[in-house]
């Protein structure tokens, strides 16, 4: 049984991440912003624990890895980077501000977890901790620039990462997913989603399990000679 943290688990693929490791049998907490219904909806299906914060917030991370803690009764074994935001606009009208709220929330989100539960990794000699970066950061996504520089900024985070920890027991991934079934992808419209699926050579949208089940791999004992690797779950999309 491992102590689990996943970020952003009340919707979408990290909901399926708590699912996932929740029927593995191990303890789970996860942390959500805004969505308190589906945050508590999660919790009482899964027993995993829910932490209100914001990852843009190093204060509000610290706290909330203190919670997770104390309710995973130990350090953090497995940590899961995978909250974020998208944002579609032309590059002309990206505001100050949505670019900080996009590179704080997918990017530096990632880095201020990471920096609050290495200290009980590295003391035990052990832990995973797997980024959820996407495809668009390693090809580019038009209209998406905040976006795709902040999931290119995580493969950085993730090889700098992987090197600097390995030695402590420590292994450091990016799951880069393709077109997932989430809510995220609500805004597209079915025109726009249609012409993803046929760019996909799977020929359909990918599933939270579908994730779930590269980010087990990379947690479990099977995967511990396995660090700084950008794994795609895209159904080869970004080929
Ligand atoms: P959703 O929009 O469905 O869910 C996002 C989750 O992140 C929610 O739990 C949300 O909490 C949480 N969250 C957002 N901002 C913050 C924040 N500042 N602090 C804490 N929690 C936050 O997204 P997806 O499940 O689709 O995406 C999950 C990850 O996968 C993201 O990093 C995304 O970039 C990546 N990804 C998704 C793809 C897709 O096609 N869906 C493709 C490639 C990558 P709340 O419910 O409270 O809002």
């Amino acid at each position: 049984m491992k102590r689990v943290l996943i970020s952003g688990g009340s919707r979408g693929i990290g909901r399926g991440l708590v699912e996932a490791f929740g029927r593995n049998g191990d303890k789970v907490a996860f942390i959500y912003k805004n969505n308190h219904e589906a945050a508590q909806s999660v919790a009482d299906k899964t027993g995993a624990t829910a932490i209100c914060a914001d990852v843009a917030n190093p204060q509000e991370v610290r706290r909330a890895v203190g919670e997770a803690e104390v309710a995973l009764g130990g350090h953090v074994d497995v940590l899961i980077n995978n909250a974020g935001i998208s944002l579609i606009s032309l590059m002309q009208d990206v505001t100050d501000e949505q670019w900080r709220e996009v590179l704080d929330t997918n990017l530096s989100g990632a880095f201020y977890l990471s920096r609050e539960v290495i200290s009980g990794m590295i003391s035990a000699k052990s832990g995973r901790i797997i980024h959820i970066g996407s495809m668009w950061g390693k090809v580019g996504a038009s209209c998406e620039v905040a976006y795709s520089a902040a999931k290119a900024g995580m493969r950085g985070l993730t090889l700098s990462m992987a090197k600097e920890l390995a030695p402590s027991g420590i292994t450091v991934n990016c799951v880069e997913p393709g077109v997932i079934d989430t809510a995220m992808n609500a805004a597209l419209g079915t025109d726009t989603l249609a012409a993803l699926v046929e760019n996909t050579p799977m020929g359909r949208l990918g599933a939270p399990e579908d994730v779930a089940a590269a980010v087990l791999f990379l947690a479990s004992d099977a995967a511990s000679f396995v660090t700084g690797q950008m794994i795609s779950v895209d159904g080869g999309f970004a080929l």
